[in-house]
């Protein structure tokens, strides 16, 4: 873990564009409740095949707008190289210059991936096209990327991304620390030397976290999984306990010289700001 120490430690904020007006209008209150944390940046997800890249490009106008800097993200499913020149003069005129490169994973019933197959692709056209202009972050899975055939493979898949100019990395989230710690060793092995980030997902709902979880690969460790089971509906009792799991966690991570935090809000304020306030930052 010594590498990451040389980077300065740094937050910020993932959402996702609101569906409603209404959706919209809480997530401005959330934003500016989670902009007095000063953060380095709010990043926005954007919709594999379309669903919602017109509300990712307004969510992020309305954050620069407000005065803050907006990360917004980018997938190859669904991209072609015109649309993504497109996109990224729009996000240069408004003075967007940090973005985070993904490949997305194709929606059910989508045929065609787009014109790049893998995020290392789309991070070297973006590099080819505007230089140094964008901070490029990519995805990093501290328990290995749930399609990757194993985990050298996808260790040497991550490094292609930094190599084609990515300047860091935000992981997936993760419950086990030492998953982390590891990864970051191998990176150091590999010579990979950029900041890696941890992502880090507040629990509120188990149920929606266990979905989530089996989707992206990440582990729930069994006494976790077992103890927020028993909660059953007591929707309390897993907030109190989600709450002092993250805060550990992310005390850990901090004191171990973890280049910073990105939560993934799931643009709610009160979770985020909870484990905040438990940092002492
Ligand atoms: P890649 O880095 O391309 O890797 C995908 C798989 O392909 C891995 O198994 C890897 O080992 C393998 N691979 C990579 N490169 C090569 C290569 N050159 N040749 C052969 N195999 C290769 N999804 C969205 O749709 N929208 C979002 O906004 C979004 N935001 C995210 C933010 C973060 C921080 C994270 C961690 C994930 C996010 N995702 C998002 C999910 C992400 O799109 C999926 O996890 C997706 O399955 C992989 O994306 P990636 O960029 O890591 O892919």
């Amino acid at each position: 873990m010594e590498s990451q120490r040389q980077y300065p430690q740094q937050f910020s904020f993932e959402f996702f564009p609101p569906k409603t007006e209404q959706g919209a209008e809480k997530l401005v209150a959330v934003r500016d409740q989670l902009g007095t944390l000063n953060p380095k940046y709010f990043s926005v997800t954007y919709g594999a095949g379309g669903s919602t890249q017109q509300g990712t490009m307004d969510t992020i106008l309305s954050i620069k707008q407000a005065g803050y800097d907006a990360a917004p993200h980018l997938t190859c499913v669904g991209s072609t190289r015109d649309t993504v020149s497109e996109l990224l003069q729009t996000y240069m005129d408004n003075d967007i210059n940090h973005i985070v490169a993904l490949r997305g994973d194709m929606p059910s019933g989508m045929r065609d991936m787009g014109d790049f197959r893998y995020a290392n692709e789309l991070v070297e056209f973006i590099r080819g096209e505007t230089g140094d202009h964008f901070h490029i972050e990519v995805a990093a899975y501290p328990e290995f990327h749930p399609q990757a055939n194993n985990a050298l493979v996808d260790l040497q898949n991550f490094k292609r991304k930094i190599e084609a100019g990515a300047n860091s990395a935000i992981t997936q989230y993760f419950f086990n620390l030492d998953a982390y710690f590891r990864f970051i060793e191998d990176c150091e092995s590999l010579g990979i030397d950029v900041p890696i980030v941890p992502g880090i997902m507040p629990i509120t709902n188990y149920t929606q976290l266990a979905r989530f979880s089996d989707m992206c690969g990440a582990e729930i460790p069994r006494w976790i999984r077992r103890r927020l089971e028993s909660f059953g509906d007591d929707k309390e009792s897993i907030v109190a306990f989600g709450l002092e799991i993250m805060s550990d966690l992310c005390l850990q991570l901090l004191e171990s010289g973890a280049p910073g935090l990105h939560f993934y809000t799931m643009n709610q304020s009160g979770p985020t700001m909870a484990i905040w306030n438990n940092l002492d930052l």
